[in-house]
């Protein structure tokens, strides 16, 4: 069975979805959804991948050169599910998330939304390993977002290995994008001044057992590459680095990288990246700094970088599986799903 999937909005997160979806042999991109006639448009073309429009502008694309399969409601007619890739605020044209979970229960299909909507659209949350089974034959979950998934990464299997007491992390985020030139900032710092920011609440929702035992902060600062976290987290069990170190080395989706290598910031992570010649560079692991795990006190201490505009990629593909009922079993998933994208573990 390959299952027909939608991709409403293809930008920075849309256009990986349908890149990894393609590598799969269970499902299948039928379509994708754009509002205005960029270069994106165009490269959805060169790719193989029908055109659908959102609103009325189909005319602009025909004007543009480009050839329109249809409006975006045919599409997600066709579709078995669709993954709602569109920026998570109020956008273009007035739509909210909201608005589209309307139109796709309307039409009864089952739908995928990210991170930037809120966990009360779906009332179900997503991460791989934390909790694929939730999932499963039900009609609407959201992948949570960047910073939550290398979060729970992380963190899901200190909690099974160890009992985690408490966390205190700081989100130390990117400005923009790579390829946005909106927003920033460009020359200053940002601090969230909701303490604790949303990223603690968020990770509660894939991993209940945190409930109240996780408080996050966050800054944004101007750099486009990458997110990084600083984590300190209470243990329940005594461990020392070794076992720490050990059970990240099972776990899935993350990988170490070394100070004492070169690898000492989020550049060199990057690099590291490209080196391993995935698409665009991406890099789909959280990367753990091995060389900067500590434990204290009965405290873990780690640092570890995010590449915000890949690691949620692999999860929409196991959310597909999970949310279609391809696949019962979340580790399955998680391998079928690294084996196409060429991820180690
Ligand atoms: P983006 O702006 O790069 O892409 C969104 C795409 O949706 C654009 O092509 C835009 O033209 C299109 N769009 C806008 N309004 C639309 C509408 N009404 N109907 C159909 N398409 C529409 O945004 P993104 O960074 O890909 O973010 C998408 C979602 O993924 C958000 O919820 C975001 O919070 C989440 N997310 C983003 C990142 C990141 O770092 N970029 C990481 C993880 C999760």
């Amino acid at each position: 069975m390959s299952v027909k999937v939608a991709i409403n909005g293809y930008g920075t997160i849309g256009k990986r979805v349908a890149d990894a979806v393609s590598r799969q042999d269970d499902m299948k991109v039928i379509g994708v959804v754009k509002t205005r006639p960029t270069h994106e448009a165009g490269l959805a073309l060169g790719k193989g991948f029908k055109l659908y429009v959102a609103k009325d502008g189909v005319q602009a694309f025909r004007d543009a050169g480009l050839e329109v399969a249809g409006p975006a409601e045919d599409l997600f007619r066709a579709a078995d599910i669709i993954v709602d890739c569109t920026p998570g605020k109020k956008k273009e044209g007035g739509t909210t998330g909201e608005d589209y979970k309307k139109v796709y229960e309307a039409l009864g299909k089952k739908a995928i939304f990210q991170g930037g909507e809120k966990h009360r659209l779906t009332g179900l949350s997503f991460n791989s390993a934390a909790n694929y089974s939730d999932s499963v034959g039900k009609g609407y979950s959201r992948v949570v977002s960047c910073n939550t998934t290398g979060l729970c990464r992380t963190l899901y299997p200190i909690h099974k290995a160890f009992g985690i007491e408490s966390v205190m992390a700081v989100m130390v985020r990117r400005g923009a994008d790579p390829g946005d030139s909106k927003s920033g900032p460009i020359n200053a710092i940002e601090p969230e001044v909701k303490v604790p920011s949303h990223h603690g609440p968020d990770v509660e929702t894939c991993i209940p057992e945190m409930k109240d035992k996780i408080k996050t902060m966050a800054v944004k600062v101007p750099t486009t590459i990458m997110h990084l976290h600083q984590v300190a987290v209470k243990l329940k069990k005594a461990a020392s680095v070794q076992d720490v170190v050990q059970v990240w080395e099972g776990a899935p989706r993350v990988m170490f990288v070394n100070a004492k290598d070169g690898v000492k910031s989020t550049a060199q992570v990057m690099e590291v990246a490209r080196d391993m010649g995935r698409d665009r560079g991406d890099l789909y692991e959280i990367a753990v700094w091995k060389d900067g795990i500590n434990v204290a006190d009965g405290t873990l201490y780690y640092t570890q970088a995010i590449h915000q505009e890949s690691d949620v990629v692999p999860e929409n593909v196991d959310c597909i599986r999970a949310v279609c009922g391809l696949e019962k079993d979340g580790a399955k998933s998680v391998a079928k799903t690294n084996k196409a994208m060429g991820i180690r573990k």
